[in-house]
């Protein structure tokens, strides 16, 4: 097969030229940055426990009508995907206080919130992505107030999903990010949801212990990753065997 065109990569993933014209692959690696890449690590598994999980996710909203980029899953690191333009924000989505805003704000972690409130990062690593407005958004151009109507409306469809699925297997989705493309049809331009969505990316907690299954894990080191990851894995029946039967070969009796 002839070498593909690595088109970017990223802290957790790298994006090559996909098959088709308007495809990439992204492919997931096991690298884990936190405090914007100043705690690094490589954690075996995790890259294929996130591909599934994000396949997963990605699929029952496609199911459901939130329209993705994710086409399909090719093999245990890498799924084909729409290529998209991605929206230079991060949309965080929060259902209970913790992280940057129970700091900010000085909110005990875990405090229901009064309603679900979304937020946007302007993505820019060099910056550490800092928190805008939508006067910031509308100002600089970087999405319409049209595209940010239908940001939120998705933002909050995915909340939904997401909360409803987690609550289903006993973990709260306490919050998560999400990343917003444009697709083009034409004439006419649509809004997917792109990147990824696994515990990278969520704070998900076990309902009846609070025991932390994201990566938190990791940027708190309270644990194995993997092992958080798997059990989210496992309860969604997304994994049936441990990762470890996932990157070596299995003795078949
Ligand atoms: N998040 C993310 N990427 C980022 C920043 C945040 O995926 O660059 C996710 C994070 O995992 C959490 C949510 O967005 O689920 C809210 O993060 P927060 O603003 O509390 O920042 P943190 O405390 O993670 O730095």
């Amino acid at each position: 097969m002839a070498r593909r065109k690595k088109i970017y990569e990223g802290k957790a993933k790298i994006l090559y030229e996909g098959p088709e014209p308007g495809t990439i692959v992204q492919y997931f690696k096991d690298d884990a940055t936190a405090f914007n890449a100043q705690k690094k690590a490589t954690i075996e598994g995790k890259g294929v426990l996130n591909n599934r999980l994000s396949e997963f996710f990605m699929t029952g909203l496609n199911n459901i009508g939130v329209p993705t980029h994710f086409i399909k899953r090719l093999n245990m690191r890498e799924q084909l995907c729409r290529a998209c333009e991605i929206i230079p924000l991060e949309i965080i989505v929060r259902n209970y206080a913790a992280g940057s805003l129970a700091t900010r704000l000085g909110l005990e972690e875990g405090m229901a919130l009064p309603r679900p409130i979304v937020e946007y990062c302007y993505k820019d690593d060099k910056l550490g992505d800092p928190m805008v407005t939508e006067e910031h958004i509308a100002a600089f151009g970087w999405a319409s107030q049209q595209d940010m109507d239908d940001i939120l409306a998705l933002s909050l469809r995915v909340n939904d999903f997401l909360s409803g699925v987690m609550m289903a297997v006993g973990i709260r989705l306490v919050d998560f990010k999400i990343e917003i493309g444009r697709v083009y049809e034409g004439d006419f331009q649509r809004l997917v949801v792109a990147d990824e969505i696994s515990p990278d990316s969520c704070r998900l907690w076990d309902i009846e212990t609070g025991q932390k299954l994201d990566k938190d894990v990791f940027r708190r080191d309270l644990g194995n990753l993997t092992d958080a990851y798997s059990e989210v894995a496992k309860r969604l029946g997304v994994l049936q065997q441990s990762p470890a039967s996932v990157t070596k070969p299995t003795l078949i009796n």
